[in-house]
């Protein structure tokens, strides 16, 4: 039976989430393993939610999380060593053991979705929210309430919407293309010093901050750009597109996407309402991008996951409201303590790296100021 128009929803929620990206998705899961009646509403269908390319992560935050480590096919590569090349070369510096997992989102989000769904929460694709506030959503169809809820929606959000500035703003793009010169390949990133398998990222190509990576994944290879237009720089998407011409050993892509990030600090309210309906964001919607190198994923799945430690250890239980927004500015307030200080730290740097040339960061490379364990701290700093 479809619902009235504007009808009210009496079915009472413990928690809506809006958005069924990776932030949304994480935040359910967790929700719903302990016991919440959760329900996720997403605008695209549920297949088409969020992230479509592939993510770095550090697989600690899978561990800190309560999720299994990925496998493949959602596993594309792990282990490999990390060159950073200043420019297009030919000075680099090689990191080893980042302890980053590439990841195809798609499968990722798909696997989460799953694993809310086994836990108890609902899931509904094509499900457009108009506005949110706390303890209430409102659709085309209904108004829904919940005890909490979880604005998940991605870049500035649904509630109290704030858009970054464009200063702000990394154009990002990722592309996994075929290789169909596999020897030409090989000899490309052996020029670098990379072997096969390894990661090439050409830092400042269009400016400071800008980078354009590329990794061998057995006979394809996968393409990452970002750079900030604000800064005049070409959308990450055009360098992504210009790479992949320039060189005639890769072949058509077979998926991947472009989208803004975020890159200014944390937002520092990510909790708000109180007893009687509360709301907390999350992801892209609050800003939560370690802004170093604009990775949002791995404080995304730890967030979900001390959420739900904050509403259990506030005694939140199915229908239980009582502590509800203790609860949450609890959680508001250990988010910043375990990454705040680290992503304002980021969002430093960042803005620091945006005067970087080529010439200056080749310089920086071969004076040893960046060492290799200092590079290292890089990939994991952001959990
Ligand atoms: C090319 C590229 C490469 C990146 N690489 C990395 C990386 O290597 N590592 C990393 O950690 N991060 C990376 N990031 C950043 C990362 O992808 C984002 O931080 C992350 O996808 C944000 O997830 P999210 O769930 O907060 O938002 P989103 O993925 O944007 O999901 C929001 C969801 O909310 C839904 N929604 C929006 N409005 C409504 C509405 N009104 N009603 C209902 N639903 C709605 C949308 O349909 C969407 O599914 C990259 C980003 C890009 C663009």
């Amino acid at each position: 039976m479809s619902p009235e128009p504007h009808a009210s929803d009496a079915s009472g929620w413990d928690v809506i989430v809006v958005g069924a990206g990776s932030a949304g998705a994480a935040v359910a899961v967790q929700t719903a393993r302990i016991g919440l009646r959760t329900l996720v509403l997403d605008k695209h269908p549920l297949d088409r939610a969020g992230a479509t390319w592939v993510n770095g992560v550090h697989g600690q935050a899978f561990d800190e999380a309560g999720l299994a480590r990925p496998t493949a096919p959602e596993l594309r590569a792990a282990g490999h060593r990390f060159h950073l090349v200043a420019g297009w070369g030919p000075t680099t510096k090689a990191v080893s053991d980042t302890g980053v997992l590439d990841i195809d989102m798609r499968l990722l989000i798909a696997r989460l979705q799953h694993e809310a769904r086994l836990a108890g929460a609902e899931l509904r694709g094509q499900e457009s929210v108009l506005a949110l506030g706390p303890g209430i959503v409102t659709t085309a169809t209904a108004t829904l309430r919940a005890a909490l809820v979880v604005d998940a929606s991605g870049l500035g959000g649904l509630y109290r919407v704030q858009k970054p500035r464009p200063g702000d703003v990394c154009a990002a793009a990722q592309g996994v293309y075929a290789v169909t010169d596999r020897p030409a390949a090989e000899a490309f990133f052996r020029s670098f010093g990379a072997e096969p398998g390894e990661t090439l990222c050409f830092a400042a190509v269009a400016g400071g901050y800008s980078i354009a990576s590329m990794r061998m994944e057995g006979d394809e290879l996968a393409i990452l750009t970002g750079t900030l237009p604000a800064l005049g720089h070409p959308a990450g998407k055009k360098v992504r597109d210009d790479l992949a011409a320039r060189h005639t050993w890769i072949g058509p892509m077979a998926f991947g996407g472009h989208a803004p990030i975020p890159l200014h600090r944390p937002r520092k309210d990510l909790a708000f309402g109180d007893d009687d309906g509360a709301l907390v964001r999350v992801g892209d919607a609050a800003g939560l991008v370690y802004a170093a190198h604009g990775s949002g994923i791995g404080a995304q799945l730890v967030a979900g996951r001390m959420l739900a430690d904050a509403l259990s250890a506030h005694g939140l239980r199915p229908g239980l409201r009582s502590g509800l927004g203790r609860a949450v500015r609890a959680w508001e307030r250990a988010w910043h303590r375990r990454f705040g200080a680290r992503f304002l730290v980021a969002d430093a740097f960042r803005r620091l790296s945006t005067r970087l040339t080529p010439e200056v960061l080749a310089w920086v490379l071969r004076s040893g100021l960046m060492p290799e364990p200092l590079l290292r701290v890089g990939f994991t700093a952001g959990l």
